[in-house]
């Protein structure tokens, strides 16, 4: 190439460069730092395509940035819900998972592909995913909204539930000679190494995290949310094998020693987390495990209660377990315990997640403690606090905006107007 070629083509990639820097500066009347408990007045936030530059109270905006003026409302970090369904697809009106069996993978894929818009949208930014009935659907719907295919929130997976068989995560209630297909069996393992290799194959597959399931479930047939399901063995060869792939590890877990064996046994949260006693709470706190505890669903478990939408089985696991998980909540908040923000997003309709928040608020959590679990919390608990969680330098521009103040009613959270995700405005 000649000298002359060589200098446009300089200049031409020079200017595609520039012409493709988006720069944004975000006026916020008030803005709410959950590292710090605090909330700052007149703050400008500078953004460089995906990721938030500079903010500041007097900070000199660039000629070419294009302004947002958000100077009338509260601008927080975009919110992390850390126990989804996204990739699921219940039906209204009927919650039973034979539901599954109805319908093709692929179905099940094109059904789910609303309720990542609808969260996203309701102001959650990013969730952890904690399993799929279809074995991976859920690795496909993140990368699909990475690739913008879809619109949704940026995702961290599972892939499946590790379970046993016949367990709170399993495919359940068919006659014995059903035999399921791959996707609907790919987590079931019954012994150290069927865990540790059914890990292997995760990893393999790509997911962000590892979840298992060591008690019964509720929503589950046949299962008793009271019981233990897997032995300490095979949650340490699960945190262990995880840990060989950099991943962490989620437990669902009701009763007291399927929440206790997972704590010993070193996962980074415990999921449901009902029956939690003393020695449990004193476990979680010692080793710094994080409580993700879904105490809004209960509303929308009684409500298909009372419609017939949901298997009768399933109420009478749930019988007592609402209001016991409410008051455990509130001791563990008490206690000071490490709490993120977990609503088993799918068990009630995907916009009624934000309701936790007051939920929370009435079961002891001040308004920022309640922000702090699905912002800064939740962002440690994924392990992505430098880049997730707060509106700080580095991070990613992931906002959202509320008119009013949330630390004064925590309810304003169910009205979020503003939302940016990776420096990308899907609701203004
Ligand atoms: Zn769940």
């Amino acid at each position: 190439m000649n000298r002359f070629l060589g200098f446009l083509l300089g200049l031409w990639l020079l200017s595609a460069l520039e012409a493709n820097t988006e720069v944004i500066a975000v006026k916020a009347g008030k803005l709410v730092d959950p590292d710090a408990g605090a909330v700052r007045s007149d703050q400008i936030i500078l953004i460089r395509d995906n990721k938030i530059e500079a903010v500041g109270k007097n900070l000199a905006i660039p000629a070419e940035a294009r302004i947002i003026d958000l100077s009338d409302k509260t601008v927080l970090p975009g919110l992390i819900d850390c126990h989804t369904h996204l990739a699921d697809a219940p039906d209204e009106e009927n919650h039973d998972p034979f539901l599954v069996l109805k319908r093709s993978a692929v179905e099940t894929a094109y059904a789910a592909i609303p309720n990542a818009r609808i969260f996203l949208e309701s102001g959650f930014t990013t969730v952890r995913d904690v399993g799929v009935y279809r074995a991976l659907n859920d690795v496909a719907m993140r990368d699909a909204i990475n690739k913008g295919i879809i619109v949704g929130p940026r995702m961290f997976v599972a892939g499946a539930y590790v379970t046993i068989t016949g367990g709170a995560g399993a495919m359940t209630g068919m006659a014995p000679d059903i035999t399921l297909p791959w996707d609907l069996r790919y987590g079931e393992a019954n012994s150290p190494w069927e865990v540790r290799q059914v890990i292997r194959k995760l990893a393999h597959d790509g997911v962000d995290h590892i979840k298992i399931l060591s008690s019964g479930a509720v929503l589950t047939h046949g299962s008793n949310p009271h019981s233990q399901e897997f032995t300490l063995e095979e949650i340490q060869a699960a945190v262990d094998e995880a840990s060989h792939f950099g991943l962490r590890v989620e437990s669902h877990a009701h009763s007291p020693e399927g929440i206790k064996n997972a704590i010993r046994a070193g996962v980074a949260s415990v999921e449901h987390a009902e029956m939690i006693d003393d020695e449990g709470m004193a476990m979680a706190k010692q080793r710094g495990t994080y409580l993700d505890m879904d105490i809004y669903d209960e509303e929308c478990i009684q409500e298909q209660g009372r419609l017939g939408q949901i298997p009768k089985d399933f109420l009478q696991h749930d019988a007592e377990l609402g209001q016991l998980q409410r008051d455990n909540f509130r001791k563990a908040v008490k206690a000071g315990l490490k709490m993120s923000f977990g609503t088993d997003a799918g068990v009630c309709p995907y916009d009624r997640s934000v309701r936790q928040f007051a939920m929370m608020v009435k079961y002891g959590m001040t308004p920022m403690q309640a922000i702090q679990s699905s912002t800064t919390n939740a962002a440690d608990l994924l392990g992505h606090a430098d880049a997730l969680g707060s509106i700080k330098p580095g991070k990613y521009a992931d906002l959202i905006a509320v008119s009013g103040d949330p630390l004064q009613d925590i309810s304003i959270l169910e009205h979020v107007q503003f939302v940016m995700k990776d420096g990308k405005v899907y609701k203004q």
